[in-house]
């Protein structure tokens, strides 16, 4: 079959289309021919190599895939030939404490479909057979393969871990990425007024027609003193952060008394200040995430199927175009997911 591949890791010249062995399946998987694929910040760190990560070669990442299955292991028995499905990308051993209590972005061997192992970004890929959600006839693939990932990460940030309620303030720093874009509408779905931060006055008006009530220009004003004046000093109840180093001392700042920081990255770099006495004084809760549980993948999924929450697409794109996908990703010219159709 054809995959964007890489036989070492480094830039994007190492990326190619090209032939690679067909994958084969054991008796609880399934093999889905993959329809579309989105990527993520993750395809290009995966490529350009993780320090301890060993991997084998050829390697293709791609963990956000909507396919067909055409091939179902003889122990599969939810999942049928021919079935239109959504891919869990969560990898883990289901015997550990936390596979125990449902927990499986916990799990102590935790991976990532397309990332530990081979991906999507292929014409086949390889599935747990418990790991396919049957998509309802209205449901696109490349809408499916474009919510998937950024979905789970940002219901279970702000749903699960900060538990935003109705009523309350949400920050969202840096809109324009997969996660924070969707982070706008489920942030509106709980009851929240939204803000959110950006250099680029398009991803804020796109952020706006995501239902964002407060859109600021970091480039043009201190956020920090925008929120601080139009909240009255009071500041906002939740922060989404997946910024890091350049936004972290703002978001201590910026979050209410009581406010809770909910993390899930550091794109411009993981160590930062934090000055404690903001920590203890303002009584904060700095919360770690990542993507989500089994459970928190069920439900988002259904909230994209009853149509409460929408894919956000920035570009759908040939497999075989997908070095100029990793591209305009590396570049961040999107806004949403760019998708790939094999
Ligand atoms: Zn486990």
């Amino acid at each position: 079959m054809k995959a964007l591949a890489f036989n070492e890791h480094g830039g994007l010249d190492k990326l190619r289309y090209q032939d690679v062995p067909d994958p084969a399946i054991g008796p609880g998987d399934v093999l889905v021919r993959v329809r579309a694929c989105a990527l993520n910040h993750l395809d290009l760190f995966v490529r350009e190599g993780l320090p301890g990560f060993k991997l084998p070669m050829p390697f293709w990442t791609g963990c956000d895939i909507a396919g067909d299955v055409t091939q179902v292991g003889a122990a599969v028995t939810n999942a049928a030939m021919g079935d239109r499905v959504a891919v869990n990308p969560n990898l883990h051993c289901g015997r550990c404490e936390f596979c125990m209590k449902g927990e499986q972005s916990l799990c102590v061997s935790y991976g990532i479909l397309g990332e530990h192992v081979q991906g999507g970004l292929a014409e086949y890929v390889r599935v747990a057979g418990d790991k396919v959600l049957k998509l309802p006839e209205h449901v696109k693939y490349e809408d499916a393969a474009a919510f998937i990932l950024v979905n789970m990460t940002a219901w279970r940030m702000l749903v699960t871990q900060a538990r935003l309620r109705a009523g309350e303030d949400l920050l969202v720093i840096g809109v324009g990425g997969g996660v924070s874009s969707t982070a706008v509408q489920i942030g509106k779905l709980c009851g929240a007024r939204v803000w959110v931060t950006s250099s680029s006055d398009d991803k804020l008006e796109r952020a706006r027609a995501l239902g964002a009530d407060e859109c600021i220009n970091y480039a043009k004003e201190d956020w920090v003193k925008v929120i601080g004046q139009k909240t009255g000093r009071r500041g906002v109840d939740v922060v989404l952060e997946n910024v890091g180093a350049a936004t972290w001392k703002g978001a201590i700042r910026t979050v209410a008394k009581g406010g809770r920081i909910v993390t899930c990255g550091a794109t411009s770099g993981p160590i930062a200040e934090t000055d404690i006495r903001l920590v203890f004084w303002k009584q904060l809760s700095i919360i770690g995430s990542t993507m989500s549980s089994d459970a928190e993948f069920n439900t988002v999924m259904g909230q994209l199927f009853a149509g409460r929450l929408r894919p956000i697409v920035d570009t759908v794109m040939p497999l075989k175009d997908g070095v100029e996908a990793q591209r305009r990703l590396a570049e961040g010219k999107q806004f949403g997911k760019i998708v790939l159709t094999p």
